[in-house]
């Protein structure tokens, strides 16, 4: 798949086009085509031959198009070689510098033919830049800190890690009692599965109160203070994690969360939608476009309310049609942790667990579950200590043993590796002896897309699999997926009924929202496993929340949601 290398290519053009100082709207038009590639389920060289097809993907037009055909037939596009030929490549990530931007990085560029990081730290410390115009002291120093800091960092934090610095942070701030609400807004709220940095919105108790910017710049995990004025503040902390905190007033607090929580494409087309209603939105509020008068702005409801539009939870606000839906009182009424009533992928000590099943039993009834799924691995995957056929008995009875003393609906389940030539890692007569099958690749990751997707496509043929785990294999932040063209694995999921796993191990949440949503659109069904290699595991239930709900699943959609009854019809229709 070529999507992300097309992707970063074009987000070098809008980079460019700002440093050219291009029109905004050709811009804007860049950037609205990445969004819609970003969120193209399949391979953009399925593309190739049906140009027609392309142009009527949202945001590409015949320009971009054209493009777009031009790199998948010769791998380049000539636009972007002449953008290079004004300025060096370099330059973007100058930009990128905290205190640069473009119009700065031009100047120096022009000026001094500063076209690296390293010379801009060069001039910047011989105090060659202060003297500028539009420089100073003050900025210069920023710049240098800036690079250090992009030296450090560059990083995104994984949503569970943001998720516990973020509580760390807000208790701190709410121990005194004097703030009346407070909000991690961002991509963090939408909760996507990486976070940039941690944008905290909070309204004191009463007016003019800003001592809270005091005491966050006080926080003991801050190694430095970036700025700090009279309602906002900005602080780095452990793990070069920025953090930004900004007082708002009770008036303004819906809109303002509304503004910061994003997205940018989902606050676009809202302001659209809300002119065309006479309306104008910003952080402050709703106005009346003809007499600039506040209509409203307390609570995120009457934002959307005002327009005559449902309520958007945060998790959708993608920019993805949402707000046709909600024009149309159609949004998808999204899963939440109270329907789940079990968990389909729990490993014991029988492969790689760290608890034994009677404790995964103990663990489960206190969450409220009225049944599990125990997946050990197969007997090929040593390093995680499969079972072979006999150990396999022996869970077997261990599995009867446990549930003579609960009530808890314990299933039988297993990881089963899929070979390199998509035969699984049990015969027949062993598989049809367990409740519930998922199958998994661990092993030979290297062969080319084709082998790996035949090999899935394989797995799924056999009646006995219930699911494919981990469908694409990528690890956040470590690993991309091994090549598999994942549009032909849903579908085909949908023709073989096999369910799709959301692994909600919260570096693989795999499948991703993305593809996710596409699974619905196609009639799939899915199931949310934890993975959970310790009863600690098995909280992360609700990071597949995350990616079901990013992925406008409702209760209907995942089987996790059914009852203990419900379920074991479900996995014995499949034998
Ligand atoms: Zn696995
Ligand atoms: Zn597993």
């Amino acid at each position: 798949m070529k999507n992300q290398e097309l992707i970063d290519l074009l987000t070098k053009i809008v980079q460019y086009l700002y440093l050219i100082d291009e029109n905004i709207f050709k811009i804007r038009a860049y950037e609205k085509a990445i969004k819609t590639i970003e969120n193209l389920p399949k391979p953009i060289e399925e593309f190739k031959n049906n140009p027609e097809k392309l142009y009527t993907l949202d945001g590409i037009g015949k320009g971009i198009g054209e493009k777009i055909l031009e790199y998948l037939f010769t791998g380049k596009i000539v636009y972007y070689e002449d953008l290079k030929k004004q300025f060096p490549e370099s330059l973007i990530e100058i930009m990128s510098v905290p205190g640069m931007g473009p119009k700065r990085t031009k100047l120096l560029y022009q000026k001094f033919g500063i076209e690296n990081v390293k010379m801009l730290k060069e001039y910047a410390q011989r105090g060659v830049l202060e003297n500028l115009e539009g420089f100073g002291k003050k900025v210069v120093q920023n710049i240098l800190d800036g690079i250090n800091f992009k030296s450090e960092s560059g990083l995104r934090l994984l949503y569970n890690e943001a998720e516990s610095l973020s509580k760390d942070i807000t208790s701190f701030l709410t121990e005194d009692e004097t703030i009346s609400k407070i909000d991690v807004c961002g991509s963090f709220r939408r909760k996507k599965e990486t976070v940039g940095d941690i944008d905290i919105l909070c309204c004191p108790k009463k007016e003019n109160d800003f001592s809270v910017i005091e005491k966050f710049t006080k926080y003991p995990g801050v190694k430095k203070v970036l700025s700090q004025g009279e309602t906002k503040a900005s602080i780095v902390i452990n793990k070069n994690v920025q953090v930004d905190l900004r007082l708002i007033k009770k008036s303004s607090y819906g809109s303002a969360l509304q503004y910061f929580t994003g997205s940018k494409e989902h606050n676009i087309q809202l302001r659209e939608y809300a002119l065309e209603k006479g309306y104008s939105i910003s952080e402050y509020g709703v106005f009346e476009v003809d007499t600039k008068k506040y209509v409203c702005g307390k609570t995120e409801d009457e934002v959307y309310n005002i327009l005559g539009l449902q309520y958007v939870e945060p998790e959708l606000r993608e920019g993805q049609g949402e707000i046709l839906f909600a024009k149309q009182n159609k949004l998808p009424k999204l899963l939440s942790l109270k329907d789940i009533k079990g968990d389909t992928h729990i490993h014991s000590t029988f492969s790689d667990g760290m608890n034994t099943i009677e404790e995964i039993v103990h663990s489960s009834e206190e969450l409220g579950y009225e049944w599990i799924i125990i997946c050990d691995h197969s007997k090929s995957l040593k390093v995680a200590h499969g079972l072979d056929e006999k150990e396999l008995q022996k869970k077997i009875s261990e599995i009867k043993k446990v549930s003579n003393r609960t009530k808890l609906k314990i299933f039988c389940g297993t990881e089963v590796d899929i070979l390199s030539d998509g035969s699984l890692d049990y015969s027949d007569e062993i598989l049809a002896q367990i409740d519930f099958v998922i199958a998994a690749i661990h092993t030979g990751f290297k062969q080319s897309e084709e082998q790996i997707t035949d090999r899935i496509l394989r797995a799924m043929e056999n009646r006995y699999v219930h699911a494919i785990s981990h469908p694409t294999g990528r690890i956040l932040l470590k690993r991309d997926s091994y090549k598999v063209n994942i549009s032909k694995i849903i579908e085909a999921a949908k023709r073989y009924n096999v369910l799709m796993e959301i692994n909600a191990y919260p570096d693989r949440l795999d499948l991703n929202d993305i593809n996710t949503k596409y699974g619905k659109e196609n009639g799939v069904k899915f199931c949310i496993g934890t993975d959970a290699h310790s009863i600690k595991h098995l909280n992360y239930i609700s990071y597949g929340i995350n990616v079901a709900r990013r992925g406008w699943l409702e209760r209907k959609d995942v089987v996790n949601t059914m009852s203990a009854k419900e379920i074991e019809k479900y996995l014995n229709f499949k034998k």
